[in-house]
């Protein structure tokens, strides 16, 4: 069972990702709803200064940061790898679980969006980039996954992964059945 955490942002399209793959999942919409078991956590994109406060508000950051240094499997996208990052360049942060310096609204391209393909964990995938972020410097214990016009789109820490792109826009599974697969171990 996944937990999608759905205050705010994408998270309809990381649902219909893991309805692809066969996963069942819910909505976690306010404190009570983290009581639920669950065998991994989706944050998806969105904006990451809105989430960090509604965490706070709602009080779900200390118990998610908890949860996420106890071990639950986490996949944070776009926003969501903000949310994570122990460090933000032009941002705050908030869950501070994953041990990299994020840069946020500074993808080199452009500051807008665009689409690409590169490598992820040595496969070609084709990504999609929203006002992204990239992480700029990772600490020992941190994988780099992906690097797109030399800065750095995926990484994984143990039980955390993280990408500064979209997989859940795109058609193409890779990164959620990565996730599920290597990280969650659940499918
Ligand atoms: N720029 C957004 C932020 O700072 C992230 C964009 C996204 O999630 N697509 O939170």
């Amino acid at each position: 069972m996944i937990g999608v955490l759905a205050l705010q942002g994408a998270f309809a399209e990381h649902e219909s990702c893991l309805d692809r793959l066969g996963q069942e999942f819910f909505e976690i919409r306010k404190r009570e709803h983290l009581d639920r078991s669950m065998d991994a956590l989706i944050i998806p994109g969105g904006e990451s200064t809105v989430m960090g406060k509604l965490l706070r508000d709602m009080d779900m950051d200390s118990i998610l940061k908890e949860r996420i240094l106890g071990g639950l499997p986490v996949f944070g996208t776009c926003a969501g790898l903000i949310v994570l990052s122990k460090r933000v360049v032009g941002g705050s942060t908030s869950l501070g679980t994953l041990d990299v310096t994020t840069i946020r609204n500074a993808y080199g391209r452009q500051l807008g969006s665009f689409e690409t393909v590169a490598g992820f964990d040595g496969k070609e995938i084709p990504m999609t980039f929203i006002r992204a972020p990239y992480v700029e410097s990772v600490r020992p214990g941190v994988k780099v996954l992906s690097e797109v016009d030399g800065r750095i789109a995926a990484v994984r820490q143990g039980n955390q992964l993280a990408t500064s792109f979209h997989p859940e826009l795109t058609e193409d599974l890779t990164v959620h059945r990565y996730f599920l697969e290597e990280v969650a171990g659940v499918m």
